[in-house]
């Protein structure tokens, strides 16, 4: 059972941040997710003292305010509609946010990207072709933010290293330490 969220602020290393709490009779700790836009969110046991909420923000303030500022500049995601001449309508916006996350991801690979296209197409999520341009298909913005992610982060590492090598994999590990979890929830969208 959870309460609605209250909008709250706390104020860590000058910054002022905001941030939605719920009180949620089923927690067992504090959670806090930084969304893109940087929009924060907080989940806290019913029985939580307000106090100790923000004694758990000011012990973690570093990571969390570094958290806060690289999602303060990454796009809010839109939601988009599946259906009959969608792929139109957003391929332009999808194109701009594909550019925009391989640009983000790789500043730390460096690799040298060819030719990005986002398609209409039934079966895949993305690939990348031995002369190193990508492929990504335009429902990949339909997705949850960091599946996107993974998918865009895939395929980028390809470019590093083209089969699916342990070393592959470790490329990927490098900025998306959790793969695995999302490679698994990725399955379930088929
Ligand atoms: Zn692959």
């Amino acid at each position: 059972m959870q309460s609605a969220g209250q909008n709250r602020s706390i104020i860590l290393a000058e910054t002022t941040v905001e941030y939605s709490l719920r009180r949620s009779r089923r927690a067992k700790g504090i959670s806090v997710a930084v969304y893109p836009g940087g929009e924060v969110a907080v989940t806290a046991p019913l029985w939580l003292a307000h106090e100790d909420i923000e004694k758990f923000f000011y012990s973690r303030s570093n990571s969390l305010l570094r958290v806060l500022f690289r999602e303060r500049q990454r796009p809010r995601r839109i939601r988009l509609a599946n259906g009959a001449g969608e792929f139109e309508k957003n391929k332009a916006f999808v194109t701009a946010l594909v550019h925009e996350r391989l640009n983000f991801w790789n500043k730390n690979y460096g690799y040298s990207i060819g030719k990005i296209t986002v398609r209409n197409q039934k079966s895949r999520w993305g690939s990348c072709s031995k002369k190193g341009n990508l492929n990504f298909n335009w429902k990949i913005a339909l997705l949850p933010g960091e599946m996107a992610d993974y998918i865009i982060v895939h395929e980028l590492c390809h470019l590093g290293e083209f089969s699916h090598s342990r070393k592959f994999w470790e490329l990927v590990a490098r900025t998306i330490p959790n793969y695995r979890a999302l490679r698994q929830r990725l399955k379930n969208y088929r």
